[in-house]
């Protein structure tokens, strides 16, 4: 029997009016030199290479390169300010210079948020509302917990673990430098952070902060360059623990380089979540929580609700739903304040999501693509869906990062719990119900770090976060953030 869909009329035809946010406040220099020691430095060979806006590939500033000498000069900077200044100084001035930090982001909030849309592609709502305060929420926790590990920590004496190294992804540049920089500066250690090739400048721009601050020299370091700089990272002697955000190939590349070597490690890696909505929900809120949690940030998040299992009885009405919803969805200009889904970080990524679409057409999947116009140039992607896929499709088992959903239905709880922990990842969920007992029930027998309930992408620094299985090892946020960063005695 055809049961009959209800929609809702968004009334696709308006035409919005550009909203661009300004450029005219920022300012990014040219060239972007590495920071060491608490300056702004060429690298050793005076090698740069190119950042570009993705969104019209044009280039935006040359970015020095470090090679292994100016990884060794970052990792001597580090030890030297960590013997002698940072991890003596008492845990309250700690803490105010991280404070310093926090304010001064929010202070040049804008510019940060400008920089990253540009470097980065996703759209200056996002930057703006997300990601930039979010970064200096970060900074304000964890400079609260400086002068109170010992409440973190009862009983036991908490101590710096040293000079960490810390390499992270270009999906969240600013925030995923936060998440690192903040807990392990408020543990008394000293830093010598990566950002990816892809994303320098909001990274760049903090460390103008830090000169700014008067941070002792030396306590951050910040250096740029490809997978060849963080392997050099990864495997100089002097570093005595390394954070890594990233892919989980890499990740587990940068397992097997450190493990024996004593360093201590934690692995922030992929996933490919399970959000998962029962007859019993409140569909229109849903279909909300579905747009935001494959859409946000053009699907390039770790914990996106990639894989949807709809209740079969309400699948037809919701999917329906849905696909007019991503027919309002504005694709374009990140700096427009309209656009909801920027640009494909880089040509490789587009590439890569492209190639998915492809393989995920040949094995027999319903495409559904939103039929928005997209911009000549620069890398873009439409909001995609699939439907008849199952669990032994490659689109519905790998990590795609890009704006690409596959839907698949379920009809009892347990067969959902069996679908949604098939997979190697285990990063994170989402379930969308009416009953608290079937949230409470879920949460606990799916194996992912996070579980969302009836909301999605909900972030805060006194959470915990980090996976299970293929996604990671270890946990940032929280006071769980602190422990990776401290030796307890
Ligand atoms: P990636 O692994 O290619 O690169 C991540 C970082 O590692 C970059 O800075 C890169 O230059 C560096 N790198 C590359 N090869 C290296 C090597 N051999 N040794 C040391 N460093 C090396 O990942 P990506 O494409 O930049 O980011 C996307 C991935 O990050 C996705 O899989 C996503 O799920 C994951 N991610 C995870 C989280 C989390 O918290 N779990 C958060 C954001 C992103």
């Amino acid at each position: 029997m055809k049961t009959e869909v209800k929609t809702l009329d968004f009334n696709t035809d308006w035409e919005y009016s550009p909203a661009l946010e300004s450029t005219d406040h920022i300012h990014i220099q040219e060239p972007t030199d590495l920071f060491i020691s608490g300056e702004f430095i060429p690298g050793v060979r005076g090698k740069y290479f190119e950042t570009i806006n993705p969104a019209n590939e044009e280039k935006i500033a040359n970015v020095a390169e470090a090679e292994k000498a100016d990884v060794d000069l970052a990792v001597k900077a580090a030890r030297k300010a960590y013997d002698n200044v940072w991890s003596k100084m008492k845990p309250t001035e700690r803490g105010k210079y991280i404070f310093r930090i926090a304010r001064l982001i929010q202070e040049r909030a804008r510019e940060f948020a400008v920089i990253e849309s540009l470097d980065g592609g996703k759209p200056i709502r996002e930057s703006r509302d997300v990601d930039v305060p979010l970064s200096a929420a970060h900074f304000f926790y964890y400079a609260g917990w400086a002068d109170k590990l010992e409440y973190a920590f009862p009983g036991r004496d908490a101590h710096p673990v040293g000079v960490a190294g810390q390499i992270i992804p270009w999906n969240f540049p600013l925030l995923m430098a936060a998440w690192k920089l903040a807990p392990a500066l408020a543990t008394g250690n000293t830093v010598v952070l990566k950002p990816a090739e892809t994303t320098p400048l909001t990274a760049m721009k903090l460390a103008e902060i830090i000169q700014e601050c008067d941070l002792p020299p030396g306590v951050v370091n910040i250096i740029n360059g490809g997978g060849n700089t963080g392997q050099a990272l990864v495997e100089h002697a002097d570093v005595d623990k390394i954070a890594f955000t990233g892919s989980t190939e890499v990740g587990k590349f940068i397992m097997k380089t450190v493990v024996g070597t004593g360093k201590k490690y934690t692995l922030e890696l992929g996933g490919k979540a399970a959000n998962i909505l029962f007859d019993d929900a409140p569909v229109d809120q849903a279909v909300e929580g579905i747009v935001n949690g494959i859409f946000f940030n053009q699907g390039h998040v770790c914990c996106a609700g990639s894989r949807l299992f709809v209740q079969e009885n309400i699948a037809e009405n919701v999917i329906s739903k849905l696909k007019e919803r991503m027919e309002t969805l504005i694709v374009g200009d990140p700096l427009d304040k309209n656009t909801d889904i920027g640009a494909i970080n880089s040509k490789i990524q587009l590439d890569k999501i492209k190639m998915y679409v492809d393989i995920g057409q040949k094995e027999g999947g319903s495409i559904f693509q939103s039929p928005c116009s997209l911009p000549k140039m620069g890398y873009w992607h439409a909001p995609t869906l699939f439907t008849d896929v199952s669990q032994s499709h490659r689109i519905v088992q790998e990590e795609i990062f890009g704006p690409v959903l596959a839907i698949q239905t379920f009809r009892t709880v347990d067969e959902v719990i069996m679908k949604a922990n098939n997979t190697p990842y285990g990063l994170s969920g989402g379930v969308w119900t009416d009953k608290g007992s079937k949230i409470f029930s879920l949460s606990k027998k799916i194996r992912a770090g996070v579980i969302w309930a009836n909301t999605f992408n909900k972030f805060d620094p006194s959470a915990p976060f980090g996976g299970y299985k293929e996604s990671g090892l270890g946990r940032e946020g929280g006071v769980e953030g602190l422990m990776p960063y401290v030796n307890l005695v």
